[in-house]
């Protein structure tokens, strides 16, 4: 079992290992805070759950802590993370500006599934943000994920839990089937309610843009703060859902008209992801018989996992 006092007594000679060194490496999967806290505080990662989906976390100052947290992923540098605030207070720790329309979302949309781009504070260490003059930020919903914050003297960075490029994480056991032999523990807090990504929003010159759809739908954003912009592409970093392949399964997934589909693939082994109908095929999951989208998307990434790693062709 790794106990926090022993990875106390090897901790500053080993600031760079994933693991400490000295102890077992086995993953721990549990519900103990105080736990998460430590092993926080002394540099190491944590997975947490959130309500969109698990995030890997580590202290946000702390520029070594977030370098393990690239190397566990497989991340590239110039994807940035997302720091997670425990209220609104301690935004202004990372943030050097907040505009007006942020001060409105944050107070109608936190804690929720809602990330804002701001100017960044000299504090934050240049590899949270990929060397970026922004910072996203964002307070979380999960209760689990607000009690460990609320414990902590600094904000978390924190990506999604999974090797780069996948699907992400919705429940503990995702985070230990892939990252498992990379981080000392995993605080459960069971399946992600929403289930997909935070909704993105920055501020350029003056406009809120998208940079990335999820949990928040864009017209509940435009309900509070009028129609969004169109994000400037040449914008560096490309968020995720603009690189060519992310959230995406080892197996081919085919986006379309599923009745064209299984025709044309009648002679394979299809697994079909539906939206509120069944279909005959080799495996079939409906992800929300009654069309209810929130239930759909808390099951999509579930699903997809769970073909990726079946018989499907
Ligand atoms: P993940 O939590 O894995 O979904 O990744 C965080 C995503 O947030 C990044 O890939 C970026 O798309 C976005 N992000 C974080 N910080 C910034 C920033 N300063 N500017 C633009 N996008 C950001
Ligand atoms: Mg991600």
């Amino acid at each position: 079992m790794l106990l926090v006092d022993e990875v106390e007594s090897h901790s500053v000679a080993s600031k760079l290992q994933l693991f400490d060194p000295g102890v077992d490496l086995r993953t721990m999967i549990g519900v103990d805070v105080r736990k998460a806290k430590q092993l926080l505080e002394h540099g190491f990662l944590v997975a947490i759950p959130t309500e969109t989906v698990y995030g890997l976390a580590a202290n946000a100052f702390d520029e070594a802590a977030v370098l393990k947290i690239f190397q566990a992923k497989n991340r590239p540098s110039f994807d940035p993370l997302i720091v997670h605030v425990r209220d609104r207070e301690q935004v202004d720790e990372v943030a050097s500006f907040v505009p007006p329309e942020a001060e409105v979302l944050m107070s109608k949309f936190w804690p929720g599934p809602l990330t804002l781009v701001l100017p960044k504070k000299s504090q934050v260490p240049d590899i949270v943000t990929s060397g970026l003059n922004t910072v996203g930020v964002r307070m979380p919903a999960h209760p689990l994920a607000l009690e460990l914050l609320r414990s902590l003297e600094f904000p978390l960075a924190a990506p999604s839990a999974n090797p780069f490029g996948y699907v992400s994480p919705t429940t503990a056991q995702h985070v230990a089937d892939q990252l498992g032999d990379k981080i000392p523990y995993i605080l459960d807090g069971g399946p992600c309610a929403v289930g997909v990504e935070s909704t993105i929003i920055g501020f350029e010159e003056g406009q809120c843009v998208l940079y990335r759809a999820g949990g928040v739908p864009v017209e509940s954003i435009e309900g509070v703060i009028g129609e969004l912009g169109i994000a400037q592409r040449k914008m560096v970093p490309v968020a995720p859902g603009m690189i060519e392949s992310h959230y995406a399964p080892r197996k081919l997934l085919i986006v379309g008209d599923l009745v064209a589909l299984l025709r044309e693939h009648a002679n394979k082994r299809c697994a079909v992801i539906a939206f509120n109908k069944t279909y005959d095929a080799w495996k079939c999951e409906t992800l929300s018989l009654a069309g209810d989208l929130n239930e759909a998307a808390r099951n999509l990434f579930a699903v997809m996992r769970a073909f990726d790693v079946s018989d499907a062709e």
